[in-house]
């Protein structure tokens, strides 16, 4: 590991001002992604800011009805909140999917969506990665591509976003609060991870020095009506193949409402918002199911490895849309 500054300011501006004077320098939470990433070279920050202690790790009702979460919550606080598993069990559920139960205890919510793709060559310093050292090459166009993208990829980068939790609060149109050296500004979530287009190094919207404060997610009272599923080699302490998280209205029969999106599938949390539209005012049935899944899934263009993921997100869809249809009689 190289060696690197470390500092704990203050206050939340003392953190930005010192990040945005500093540009190999990085935020820290608690390090369960960017500490691994700088013992295996990959990240090489000549300055920590630690940010723990900033933000808040709070969980706190607006008046409004929507729920803000601190960034500094922790995943494991999270999951087992009372309200959020009331009102949003399929985050609870998608929380409570990812990792182990030791370092859901320690990541944070701001880290979790800042988390860095999987991708087997992303973490191999020997291998070619436009993502980790653009202009080398993507080694996983052509090589071993199981675990990457079916929708968005580009020539320059195949990889999937890993958080399962940003895929819940996708389909929740969650709203993330940043500050930064340009002042505090609100942006949904689903504007925050970017295709990998020519600039797969870039994983996110966000300016360099912006800090992510909280994460505040609209009421939405169907959404009590929400799953979260995710399909993986191992039973735990994997990361997705495909998931999905899904919540369903229907009245008299018919689908009133719907939230879809799907992990495992792209670069970003990927909101499935054809199979959506194809969703709303039809008759909850089987068929509608299927035939929304194939709106989406018309879409995918797999690589050598991964054909097997467009009829695995078919199934989970059509699926998990009969249970939550089910659940709502
Ligand atoms: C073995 C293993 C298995 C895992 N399995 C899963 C899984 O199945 N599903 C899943 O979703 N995750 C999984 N994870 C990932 C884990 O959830 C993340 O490592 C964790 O959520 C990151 O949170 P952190 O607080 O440790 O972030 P850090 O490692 O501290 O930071 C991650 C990134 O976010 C930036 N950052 C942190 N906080 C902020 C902020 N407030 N504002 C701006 N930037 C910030 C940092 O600069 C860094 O770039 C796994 C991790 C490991 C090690």
């Amino acid at each position: 590991m190289r060696e690197f500054r470390y500092e704990r300011p203050a206050d939340v501006s003392s953190a930005v001002t010192a990040l945005a004077g500093s540009p190999n320098g990085r935020f820290l939470a608690a390090g369960t992604n960017l500490v691994d990433h700088m013992r295996l070279g990959i990240a090489t920050p000549d300055l920590l800011v630690d940010v723990r202690q900033l933000t808040s790790d709070q969980i706190t009702e607006l008046s409004d009805g929507s729920i803000r979460i601190g960034a500094a919550v922790r995943n494991s606080e999270l999951a087992a909140d009372r309200r959020i598993r009331r009102r949003y069990p399929m985050l609870s559920e998608a929380l409570l999917s990812g990792a182990s139960g030791q370092l859901r205890n320690v990541a944070t919510t701001g880290g979790n969506l800042l988390q860095r793709t999987r991708c087997v060559y992303f973490q191999d310093l020997t291998t070619a990665c436009n993502k980790r050292q653009p202009g080398t090459g993507c080694s996983a166009i052509d090589g071993y591509n199981r675990d990457h993208s079916i929708f968005g990829a580009s020539e320059h980068c195949v990889a999937t976003h890993p958080s399962d939790m940003a895929v819940a609060m996708v389909a929740l149109d969650a709203k993330l609060r940043t500050q930064g050296p340009d002042g505090e500004r609100s942006l949904p979530l689903i504007e925050l991870h970017r295709l990998p287009g020519d600039q797969p190094d870039r994983d996110n919207m966000l300016n360099h020095g912006e800090l992510i404060t909280a994460i505040d997610i609209p009421p939405l009272g169907f959404v009590t009506n929400s799953r979260y599923r995710k399909v993986r080699d191992r039973a735990s302490y994997a990361f997705a193949l495909v998931s999905l998280a899904a919540a369903l209205d229907v009245a008299d029969g018919v689908v009133r409402d719907v939230r879809l999106a799907l992990g495992g599938v792209a670069h970003k949390p990927w909101r499935a918002t054809k199979a959506e539209e194809a969703l709303r005012g039809v008759p909850a049935n089987e068929d509608n199911f299927r035939a929304a899944a194939q709106a989406e899934l018309a879409d995918a263009q797999p690589l050598s490895g991964n054909a097997f993921k467009v009829p695995l997100a078919r199934n989970v869809i059509t699926r998990m849309l009969l249970d939550l249809a089910e659940e709502a009689r």
